[in-house]
């Protein structure tokens, strides 16, 4: 077991490629290349990443080259700040969010306010969006190793990328999909989202690393990708059938009690279907924050 900061774990998945879980919060990952270090995600606030900047220096002496944000959102982009000497990479609709004010103030007030031990910091925050961007492919070469990043469509944010590592057979799939676990829905595109994950699928990576949560197999993606599929299905099916919100709300998540009653986050559920209900109803371009 590698050492790092208390509530962290840190595990090889492949010679020199780690998962850095934090349990209850943000995971990150650590890729060590030839002359150089690929950390993904930065993580909520300026301290996190001082923490996460803290472990990689005790797997490696390499300088950390480049951090690629999995999407915008502030619990894994918000200590970008602590890496003026790395080249930030995400979404070109990632970046497009994180010069969203409005977006990043909202968030801004979500965190600000929540009473936890970061609350304080991120009302401080510098919010630094990716300087390299990208639409839909980019490849990444750490020496020999491949990683390919991919943009699949619209899903937990309009900007989700994944990573995976075609060679090792791994991905991290941001907060696009958690093994066992419910994502925040209301940011997303949820008809989207089932075609994204459904493009995921075709990788048929072994394992995943997901922002939240443990690492996955691959039939927890599988699960993921079916968790979306019988929300997105059950809000279109209640809304041809006429029910107004509230009922639609209740009805799916009543419908989806049995299979993934026993998620982290399953309270969720239900304001979920609400929003998808919305959103649904709304203009193909309404924006999440219309929708909220
Ligand atoms: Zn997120």
């Amino acid at each position: 077991m590698v050492e790092s900061t208390p509530g962290t774990t840190i595990v090889e998945l492949a010679d020199g490629v780690f998962a850095r879980l934090h349990e209850g919060l943000t995971n990150a990952g650590i890729i060590v290349g030839d002359d150089g270090v690929l950390v993904i995600d930065s993580l909520r606030v300026p301290s996190f990443a001082r923490d996460l900047i803290a472990d990689v220096k005790r797997l490696t002496p390499k300088p950390i080259r480049w951090v690629v944000d999995t999407h915008s959102h502030w619990d894994h982009a918000w200590g970008n700040e602590e890496f003026p000497d790395a080249t930030i990479i995400g979404h070109d609709n990632a970046r497009a969010e994180m010069l969203d004010v409005d977006l990043v103030e909202w968030w801004r007030e979500r965190a600000a306010t929540s009473g936890m031990p970061w609350s304080d910091e991120a009302k401080t925050v510098q919010v630094t969006p990716p300087s390299l961007t990208f639409d839909e492919s980019m490849r990444l070469f750490l020496g020999n190793r491949e990683l390919h990043l991919r943009w699949f469509g619209r899903a937990h944010t309009s900007g989700d990328i994944f990573i995976h590592l075609p060679e090792e057979n791994l991905l991290f799939t941001g907060d696009v999909a958690q093994d066992g676990g419910v994502p925040f829905i209301q940011d997303g595109y949820v008809r989207d989202w089932v075609g994204t994950d459904g493009r995921l699928l075709e990788l048929e990576p072994e394992r995943f690393v997901s922002g939240h949560g443990p690492i996955g197999s691959f039939d927890a993606l599988i699960d993921a990708r079916d968790f979306i599929a019988m929300l997105a299905m059950g809000v279109q099916n209640a809304i041809v059938d006429g029910q107004d919100e509230a009922t639609a709300g209740a009805r799916v998540t009543e419908a989806m009690r049995e299979r993934f009653g026993g998620w982290r986050g399953f309270e969720r559920v239900e304001d979920s279907a609400r929003y998808a209900y919305r959103q649904m109803k709304a203009a193909p371009d309404a924006k999440p924050s219309d929708l909220r």
